[in-house]
């Protein structure tokens, strides 16, 4: 059996983004017990830093096409590109990172391979299917996430699907596998350049949660947007990130990027304090996997105590001022 992952770099860095190498792990643990094999492909202008990266988590081979007019995102030149190298290779599964590129190929290549694809997965595994035999189920939340989908592709292959970056955890223990990269050939053809880059304009990101210990969040319970300087407070006597719930964005409290959520970001702090939010489906799968979950909401039968390792019953205005009051003295 083998497993193909598409490998992304971030062009600015020049380094592996973090799902490539969450695909990695989660491909090497599928493909375990079975023998098979884990193939990274890649294609760009270079290839990222420190791809060797790949190989501590599982990756077998990376084959790869490089070529400067390749720099930013062509799809039609990277569909051709990873078309010809999963016709070379045949494999079984192919898994894609939910970033914007991997949004724009995956789909792209599925249609070219007449086969299913699966977005935004939150647990693979493999296992029987009637007489089809192994095949991959792909779990994602779906009808806004008030139901958990298992998705199969049982005639088509490969199979097909794509993970957000942050919901595949990475094993502490790195593997020891010999680092192999093979480039591919291809004859490769200017008329697949089709779109013209006049300027890019990097987004600027305001929030990192990839680096946060601590994310203080705040809901619609926080209650205005002044009241929210509670969470930012809170955050910065702890030297925390802020998160938020989409009710909390909605409301205008806080801007977009500090959202978590199925539609916002996936996080795994080691604490994480829930401040008026009840824990809707929909915001638990962007938390629920953080270290220590701390609650605190008015309303003692709200569904975030259910998940929390502690909770505190009261109200936010008097309890989060009494809490920051208190480090600060222990300062
Ligand atoms: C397709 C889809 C995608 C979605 N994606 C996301 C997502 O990515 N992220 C997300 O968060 N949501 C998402 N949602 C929305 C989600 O369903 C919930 O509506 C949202 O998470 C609720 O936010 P909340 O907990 O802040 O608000 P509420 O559910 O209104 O909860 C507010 C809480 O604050 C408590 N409270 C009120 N006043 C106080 C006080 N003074 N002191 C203490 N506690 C107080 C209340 O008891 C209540 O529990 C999505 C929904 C859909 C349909």
């Amino acid at each position: 059996m083998k497993s193909i992952i598409y490998i992304e770099k971030n062009p600015t860095t020049n380094m592996l983004r973090n799902v490539s190498l969450e695909l990695a792990n989660k491909a090497y643990s599928l493909m375990q017990p079975y023998n098979g094999e884990v193939v990274g492909i890649f294609t760009g202008d270079t290839l990222p830093e420190n791809c060797d990266e790949l190989f501590k988590y599982g990756m077998h081979r990376l084959i790869h096409y490089t070529n400067p007019k390749l720099a930013n995102l062509q799809s039609t030149a990277y569909k051709n590109i990873i078309m010809q190298m999963i016709r070379a290779e045949d494999p079984e599964i192919v898994l894609f990172g939910a970033t914007h590129n991997g949004r724009d190929i995956a789909p792209l290549i599925a249609s070219a391979c007449r086969t299913g694809l699966t977005a935004d997965c939150t647990q693979l595994y493999i296992d029987d299917y009637k007489d089809k035999g192994k095949i991959l189920f792909q779990m994602r939340p779906a009808f806004g996430g008030n139901i958990l989908a298992t998705i199969i592709t049982p005639e088509a292959r490969p199979m097909m699907a794509s993970v957000r970056e942050g919901v595949m955890l990475l094993p502490e223990e790195k593997l020891n596998h010999p680092v192999k990269t093979e480039p591919f050939t291809i004859d490769f053809k200017d008329e697949w350049i089709v779109n013209e880059f006049l300027e890019i304009a990097p987004k600027q990101k305001k929030v990192d949660f990839s680096t946060a210990d601590i994310i203080v969040a705040g809901g619609a319970g926080i209650g205005n947007k002044q009241n929210f300087e509670l969470v930012r407070q809170l955050a910065h006597v702890l030297g925390g990130e802020i998160g938020a719930t989409r009710a909390a964005v909605d409301f205008g409290f806080v801007e977009k990027d500090h959202q978590i959520g199925q539609t916002g970001a996936v996080v795994r702090p080691k604490l994480y304090i829930a401040c008026g939010i009840s824990g809707q489906i929909q915001h638990r799968a962007g938390m629920e996997e953080s270290q220590k979950i701390i609650a605190i909401n008015k309303d003692p039968n709200a569904p975030i105590f259910g998940i929390a390792h502690r909770g505190i019953v009261g109200d936010l205005t008097e309890i989060i001022p009494t809490i920051i009051h208190y480090l600060k003295e222990e300062d």
